[in-house]
């Protein structure tokens, strides 16, 4: 149900229907305007066969002019007089026996019009003396006409009632339909009331031979009261007759029927879905289109055939949709990305889906460097060559861009080989180089897959751009985003707020392993490493929660809370004078950034702490950014008198290379290799000539992972410096480290 009401198209649909239920009318200005335009273009000439006799005279007639008149008309042979003018017959009785005479000449061709006031009620008839005598002697029809809040007429019944009898109206009688009370009938607007043949009384007594003008014809003897006028689509106010006739002549078309506001919305909407759910690109135009000609067309071709389709809830159900559609593309527009003008991830994560689609995003290989090298202003070519490529591969015109090198689109759901096999394709157009001015570039590009429909949009985009970085980090080609790893997603979006809390409640804290000289067999350091109890998930393993750290950009303050705290232990555990050396882990991701340097000097100042008690160890991984700013920093802070070492040395991409290129004092060879130095004379070999390579370099060898007692003998032979593993000490926490240190100091010493 939210989902839907977070679709314009429903939101429009619901309020289209509400007006409608409600009779409240908002888009009924709309429709007045409309059908009022309508028939001032369509209009066609009233048939010939009703003729107007204007008596000239708001008063009525009196006796004579009446007598002389029927006499006149009825000379004329007629087809039927409906007299819709009052007769005033006063007090002469021989008048009135005259009138009555010329009355009864017409049998029952002759018919009496009563006007009705709009709330056609039964209380007219008191207000007119002569009624009850006519309706009593003659036939009577009423003309009752609804008009709408503009003063527009809209519609007649068939039948009111009068004094307890049914009486037809004017416009069925005239129309010779006859159906009950609860029926309406709806008026021929499109009949020009101008074109009403009108011949005035006086001239026809003047000729006293009308003969050829009326025979066969339906005659109304009609007076020009303004008193009475009504408004008429299309042509102003009226006198009502015109009205009269519109509503006879609609009686006489096949149909005379509305279909109610509803048949309207129903089509719009069925036309507004296709566009806005089922088609694309030019269909989808066509479509929208074709709402505006439905709209305005279809109403009148209806009422050609006498159907009713008042369109006034479909125009507000459709204004509402296109309002609110360009309101969220306005949106979109200012959520395009600076350098390229693409559209930005954001405003695909902050849209709805449709059913039936995945959601892609594709990583592109080396982006930030390629934006490094181009110039500024190739940068958006770049960007908006992928994006063609895109397109080009699998027709979405929507491409959004993040501000780094990510790629959104949706594509419909194929079932999923066919899917992965299309994306495969996509990833072969890539594979020619690309020409961005006069540079070229090779592009290798990551997809991530999101697959999970009902899940919110911002989500699924989240989603399938953590799989397009598994996919790089892993040098895969394709990643899909699994369900189940919804749960995680949501974890490591939250991340920030985790770490700080467990920072605040203690639940992340520092464990330290000692670090023994095996020449002296002395502790003479320990490594700082990081635990996280989370209240919840229990232990963190810290590769873990690291490397998500580094995914959400959230390495920082977890780093300079490490050293801060460490700092802090060094101090401690070298109240005795003695030179305790501490090892904290320096990752990957944070040795490029450029306010490192300043906030370890920052740390360090405020524990007035010797730099050179502390050992910064890095490892070499693909998460480093800037090879170049990270050597600076380095060195800098090298030269401040931290000492750096090589952590896991032998199992980074590069190991011999970051070995030639970082300034370093320490290398710590891997676990790997250690724990194996007993059974295979491969590792040991390479344990042995990576420790004499170390010490012809003038750096001090750490062997980490010691598990027993042999291979810490072992490589005391190999001549290596420092020892760390399980088998000399497990990382613990603060308080009980001090404690050993302090009891193993005293014995190393001799204190004891
Ligand atoms: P590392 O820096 O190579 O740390 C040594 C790891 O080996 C530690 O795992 C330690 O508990 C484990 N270890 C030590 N001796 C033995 C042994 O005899 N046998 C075995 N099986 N394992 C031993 P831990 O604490 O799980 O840390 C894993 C990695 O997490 C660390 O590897 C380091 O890369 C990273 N890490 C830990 N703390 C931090 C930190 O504060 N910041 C950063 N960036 N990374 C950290
Ligand atoms: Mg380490
Ligand atoms: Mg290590």
């Amino acid at each position: 149900m939210s989902r839907l009401l977070r679709s314009p198209l429903w939101i429009a649909l619901l309020i289209a229907l509400a007006d409608v239920i409600s009779g409240f009318g908002i888009g009924e200005p709309f429709t007045q305007a409309y059908w009022n335009t309508v028939y001032k273009v369509w209009q066609r000439p009233v048939p010939r066969s009703y003729l107007i006799v204007n008596t000239g005279n708001n008063g009525g007639l009196d006796a004579v002019t009446a007598s002389r008149l029927l006499d006149c008309i009825n000379s004329g042979n007629p087809a039927r007089v409906y007299i819709d003018t009052s007769l005033n017959l006063g007090q002469d009785q021989s008048a009135k026996n005259a009138v009555k005479r010329s009355l009864n000449k017409f049998g029952s061709k002759v018919v009496f019009v009563k006007r009705m006031a709009n709330d056609f009620s039964s209380k007219i008839e008191k207000s007119d003396l002569n009624f009850p005598i006519i309706m009593n002697n003659y036939r009577v029809v009423a003309s009752a006409w609804s008009i709408n809040f503009a003063g527009f007429a809209e519609s007649s019944p068939y039948k009111i009632q009068i004094g307890g009898r049914e009486i037809e109206t004017f416009a069925a009688d005239l129309g010779g339909a006859h159906s009950g009370r609860q029926s309406l009938l709806y008026p021929d607007f499109s009949l020009d009331p101008a074109t009403i043949q009108t011949v005035a009384a006086s001239a026809l007594l003047e000729r006293n031979d009308a003969t050829p003008q009326l025979t066969g014809r339906t005659v109304v003897i009609s007076d020009p009261n303004p008193g009475e006028m009504i408004s008429y689509f299309g042509h102003g106010v009226i006198h009502p007759v015109a009205l009269d006739i519109a509503g006879a002549e609609a009686l006489h078309r096949p149909f005379a029927f509305n279909l109610s506001e509803l048949a309207m919305v129903a089509v719009v909407f069925a036309l507004l879905y296709a566009g806005h759910h089922r088609a694309r690109g030019k269909t989808k135009r066509i479509v929208y289109l074709a709402v505006p000609f439905v709209l305005v067309l279809l109403p009148i071709l209806l009422r050609a055939i006498g159907l009713l389709a008042d369109p006034t809830a479909a125009m507000l159900c459709a204004a509402i949709f296109a309002a609110i559609r360009i309101w969220q593309k306005r949106i979109r527009r200012a959520q395009l990305t600076s350098v390229s003008g693409l559209p930005n991830i954001h405003a695909l994560s902050s849209g709805d889906l449709p059913n039936g689609r995945d959601v892609v995003v594709v990583s592109i290989a080396r982006f930030d460097e390629i934006m490094a090298t181009l110039p500024r202003h190739l940068h958006s070519e770049y960007a908006h060559q992928i994006a063609r490529r895109i397109t080009v591969g699998c027709g979405a015109r929507d491409i959004f861009q993040s501000d780094g090198g990510h790629f959104a689109w949706v594509e419909e759901a194929r079932p999923l080989d066919m899917q992965l096999s299309h994306l495969e394709g996509l990833r072969a157009l890539f594979s020619s180089p690309l020409h961005i001015g006069s540079y070229v570039f090779d592009s290798n590009v990551h997809f991530g897959l999101d697959r999970n429909e009902g899940v919110e949009t911002g989500v699924r985009v989240n989603s399938a751009m953590a799989s397009s970085n598994e996919a790089r980090n892993h040098g895969r080609g394709i990643e899909l985003f699994e369900a189940h790893r919804l749960a995680q997603a949501a974890w490591e979006l939250a991340l920030h707020a985790n770490i700080d809390d467990g920072l605040r409640n203690g639940d992340i804290w520092l464990a330290y392993q000692a670090q023994w000289d095996i020449a002296t067999n002395r502790i003479c350091g320990a490594e700082a490493l990081i635990r996280w109890n989370h209240p919840v998930r229990g232990p963190i393993a810290p590769h873990a929660f690291i490397l998500q750290a580094e995914r959400a950009g959230r390495i920082d303050a977890l780093t300079y809370w490490v050293l801060d705290e460490a700092v802090g232990a060094t101090l401690a555990l070298n109240a005795h004078g003695d030179h305790f050396q501490m090892s904290i882990n320096l990752s990957g991701q944070m040795v490029d950034k450029p306010e490192l340097v300043n906030s370890f000097t920052e740390i360090v100042a405020r524990h007035g702490a010797n730099p050179r008690l502390i050992t910064i160890e890095v490892t070499e991984t693909t998460t480093m950014g800037n090879r170049a700013i990270a050597v600076n920093n380095l060195t800098q802070l090298r030269q401040m008198g931290f000492r750096l070492s090589i952590d896991d040395f032998g199992t980074g991409e590069a190991s011999l290379a970051y070995l030639a290129d970082l300034p370093s004092d320490e290398l710590k060879i891997d676990r790997c290799f250690v724990s194996r130095i007993i059974d295979s004379d491969r590792e040991r070999a390479i344990v042995a000539s990576t420790i004499q390579l170390a010490h012809t370099l003038g750096q001090t060898v750490v062997a980490e992972g010691i598990e027993d007692a042999a291979t810490l003998a072992m490589l005391r032979d190999m001549g290596c410096d420092l020892a760390q593993g399980f088998h000399l000490g497990r990382p613990q926490p603060l308080t009980s480290f001090e404690r050993e240190y302090a009891t193993k100091r005293k014995s190393q010493f001799g204190l004891v």
